[in-house]
């Protein structure tokens, strides 16, 4: 089940980690290929119980789910994850002749749905929108001083010169992107940044900052002694409260 860190930070969006709750075999498995070649890190589930579970217990930044699904109904997935506080962006797959899905998804917390059949640019394009909202963005391009990160294009620049990152760079640099200011945990990092099946170590992620720094400049990204890493907001040079490590 381990996908391996393929190369694909440029061939999609941001890649940052997913889950699909979706009883049809065939689409769901169309969903998780799709979104994989986006460069997500993409979890799966197969009805209510286990989608449920998932969401319930694993930090993942947006969420697909099917309305109609075995076990445990999608609206009550739903209503339960928001009940227990979880606020991940949620987009639910409603049938298209089924208008009272979509108020009951949106009544439930739904954060936006897709009619089927669905064009899967369509997908793509309204889970790049809630992440980015997520965010607090409303561009698709993220930057942070000389750095620009396009969510849409899957692309990194630095001063305007391209810069090549594997999938895992990327989606740990498009991670402390989204969360500008914020000093982000290693463990909240390996968390965002594998999929469930990954064998995961934190200690890779201090090698891709180091990589990181290499490829975008040594301040590009700061080292917050013993709490995580930090990019400083736009406009902001560094953050003076934010001791700066020697790396
Ligand atoms: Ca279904």
């Amino acid at each position: 089940m381990g996908r391996s860190p393929t190369s694909q930070a440029n061939s999609g969006e941001t890649p940052l980690r997913l889950l699909v709750v979706e009883d049809d075999k065939d689409l769901n498995r169309q969903l998780v290929t799709a979104l994989e070649q986006a460069g997500y890190a993409v979890d799966r589930a197969h009805d209510g119980e286990d989608g449920w579970f998932l969401g319930d217990t694993e930090p993942y930044d947006a969420i697909i789910l099917d309305i109609g699904l075995p076990k445990k109904d999608g609206i009550r997935v739903l209503e339960d994850w928001r009940a227990a506080g979880r606020k991940t962006p949620v987009l639910i797959l409603t049938a298209r002749d089924r208008w009272s899905d979509k108020v009951r998804g949106f009544d439930a917390g739904a954060d936006d749905y897709v009619a089927k059949p669905f064009h899967m640019e369509e997908v793509l394009a309204r889970i790049r929108a809630l992440l980015r909202r997520a965010a607090g963005h409303a561009s698709s391009d993220l930057v942070c001083g000389p750095i620009l990160l396009d969510t849409r294009g899957g692309r990194v620049a630095v001063d305007g010169n391209p810069i090549k990152l594997t999938s895992h760079e990327f989606r740990l640099l498009s991670y402390l992107m989204h969360h500008t200011g914020r000093v982000v945990s290693r463990t909240e990092l390996v968390e965002h940044i594998y999929d469930q099946d990954f064998d995961r170590d934190s200690n890779t992620i201090e090698v891709f900052v180091g990589r990181l720094r290499k490829k975008l400049g040594v301040d590009a990204i700061q080292t917050v002694r013993g709490l995580g890493y930090i990019i400083a907001p736009p406009g902001i040079e560094a953050d003076p409260a934010t001791p700066k490590s020697a790396h």
